[in-house]
Order: C-alpha cells, then sequence, then structure tokens
C-alpha cells in the first residue's frame, strides 16, 4: 500500500498537496495528513509539488 511519508516539522501547511492530491488522500489538518491511505495510488503529485520538501518519500507497505 502506498502512503506519502510527511514530516510534519517541514510542513508550513500550504495545502498545495491536499489540493493537488487526485485521489482526497490528504486533508490539511495542523500540518498535511492522511486521512485515507486506502486510496492513494502512488502517483507521486504530491511529493513533487510539496514546496518545503515536507514529503520525503512515497512510502510502499
Ligand atoms: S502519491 Fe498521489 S494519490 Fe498518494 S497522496 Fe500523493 S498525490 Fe495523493
Ligand atoms: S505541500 Fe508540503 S508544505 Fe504544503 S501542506 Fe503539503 S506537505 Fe505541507
Amino acid at each position: 500500500m502506498a502512503h506519502p511519508v510527511i514530516e510534519a516539522d517541514e510542513c508550513i501547511a500550504c495545502g498545495v498537496c491536499v489540493d493537488d492530491c487526485p485521489q482526497g488522500v490528504l486533508e490539511l489538518q495542523d500540518v498535511a495528513t492522511v486521512v485515507d491511505e486506502d486510496s492513494c495510488i502512488g502517483c507521486g503529485v504530491c511529493l513533487d509539488g510539496c514546496p518545503s520538501g515536507a514529503i520525503t518519500e512515497i512510502a510502499e507497505d
């Protein structure tokens, strides 16, 4: 199962990943948070678009 790994300390809560994810996997709480891991297709759009490098990898586990 794919899911983005988000470093909360690096997240500036801009919401770009939340808006860009085609699957609705992410939600902006205090920081970007995975709320629907089962829907993640591992596309990497969130990682590519994050301006702060807070999304370090798309993990497969
Ligand atoms: S890898 Fe793709 S589907 Fe998964 S959370 Fe990121 S943008 Fe959404
Ligand atoms: S794009 Fe990056 S900095 Fe912006 S909310 Fe998502 S994880 Fe946080």
